[in-house]
């Protein structure tokens, strides 16, 4: 954080050349905000990150499918080697509900967890431009500038602010208060049990592959990830589970909602959090309605939780010099596994944008509608999956549209 004094001074210096020298807030400090941070960091821009979490978000979240887009910065710019941040699977694999195998095709997927992703983000990026416990409570801009205040009455002044403050967007809200989430009709159970907690034959079917049961108006999927530290060889690592149920709008929504304190969230319940009657739900419901080793799985994890799927479209991302990325722009469904790479994709869309151009205005105005078409396109995909599952009962076991992908299946 610099005073106004420092920021001309920074401003006279790099008058030449702007698009070398822009200096940039990032409103969110998670996957999407840290890709765009080291990307224009690299590009020569003078870039801080403000993330409202007090302390580094290493224990949020859980398994995602990792897309070559999410890991593409870590692989190409930090020399990371993939196997090294990953489990890999090799089998699709779908069963029937006496756990016999229905359909079983080889598919080389990479898994990864949120935790691995972040940290080794942040090891690549600079520690004293990443600025935890900055909550942004109001911000502004205009046709040269854009500025953020913090709940700690801090100020940012700066060239262009990227928003990339998640599915709950300050920004989004104030900017386009008509583009409001739109509840999907269901939610994802979400869980982890390390491999060393399960059975020798729960490993051994469970961990070469993302292993799928669908049934009426639900899907569950399983996969490997990486542990909490990191290690990912096999017999250490976790296996995680998202099951993916339908609860009406209204009370049944509500009720689930509402936490083990009383308190009514909005996006998620997280882990510990959940109402005893719904874990004790969630049981019953998994040896009543999965295959015995996914009823198994679900039994084992101690603290189940709980996201909400919205659907969130926007049609525009520029505001003068304030820019929506990420699930501030477009929130998609997870079932393409590609919301982090659609936020890494915007980050690399900036990169190449400011590389291209030579003022800001520029860059923005070709960054906008590619960018409004990815998120649209992706979300329509993920809305048809999510309808073919939860209402339609049309997802046939081995479905190729299924296949996880950010530009398509597989793609
Ligand atoms: C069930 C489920 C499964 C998923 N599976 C996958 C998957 O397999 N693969 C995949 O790629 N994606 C998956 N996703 C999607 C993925 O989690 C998101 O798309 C991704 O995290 C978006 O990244 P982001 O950086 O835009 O936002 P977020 O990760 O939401 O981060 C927003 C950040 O902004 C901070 N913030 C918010 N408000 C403020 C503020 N006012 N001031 C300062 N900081 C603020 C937050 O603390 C947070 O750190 C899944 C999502 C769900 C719900």
């Amino acid at each position: 954080m610099q005073g106004r004094q420092d920021r001309n001074v920074r401003r006279t210096r790099v008058k030449t050349n702007q698009l070398t020298g822009s200096r940039i807030g990032i409103i969110g400090g998670s996957l999407g905000g840290l890709s765009a941070a080291c990307l224009l960091r690299d590009a020569g821009h003078d870039v801080t990150v403000f993330e409202r979490s007090k302390s580094e978000l290493e224990e949020r979240g859980a398994g995602i499918g990792l897309l070559e887009t999410t890991y593409r910065y870590l692989v190409d710019r930090a020399k990371c080697d993939v196997s090294a941040i990953s489990v890999e699977t090799q089998h699709i694999r779908y069963l029937n509900r006496d756990n016999s195998v229905v359909h079983d095709s080889q598919h080389h997927y990479l898994f990864s967890s949120w935790n691995t992703i972040y940290s080794e983000l942040l090891q690549h990026f600079d520690r004293d431009r990443y600025l935890l416990g900055h909550h942004c409570v109001d911000f502004g801009s205009d046709k040269t500038s854009a500025w953020a205040k913090f709940d700690n009455d801090l100020e940012f002044t700066g060239d262009l602010l990227l928003a990339a403050d998640g599915i709950g967007s300050l920004f989004r809200s104030r900017l386009l208060p008509d583009a409001q989430p739109r509840y999907a009709g269901y939610v994802a159970w979400r869980g982890m049990v390390s491999e060393s907690d399960l059975s020798a034959e729960l490993v051994q079917r469970l961990g070469d592959a993302i292993t799928y049961y669908v049934y009426a108006n639900s899907h569950i999927l399983v996969y490997p990830i990486p542990n909490v530290d990191g290690s990912n060889n096999r017999g250490e690592r976790l296996i995680n589970f998202v099951w993916y149920r339908n609860y009406l709008e209204g009370g049944e929504l509500d009720d689930l909602l509402t936490d083990s304190n009383g308190q009514r969230r909005q996006l998620s319940v997280p882990p510990g959090l959940v109402a005893e009657h719904h874990v004790d739900e969630l049981r019953a419901q998994a040896q009543g309605r999965l295959p015995p080793i996914l009823a198994s799985l679900v039994d084992a994890v101690e603290q189940p939780f709980l996201q909400v799927i919205y659907d969130i479209e926007v049609d525009r991302v520029v505001f003068d010099r304030v820019c929506l990325m990420g699930d501030a722009a477009f929130a998609v469904r997870p079932h393409a596994a590609a919301g982090t790479a659609k936020a890494a994709d915007d980050a690399w869309a900036f990169s190449r944008a400011f590389e291209k151009h030579e003022s800001i205005d520029t860059a923005l105005a070709e960054f906008e509608p590619t960018q409004v078409q990815l998120g649209r396109e992706l979300l329509e995909r993920t809305r048809v999956i999510g309808h073919r599952s939860q209402v339609e009962n049309t997802w046939e076991p081995g479905d190729p549209d299924f296949i996880f992908g950010l530009y398509g299946p597989g793609k």
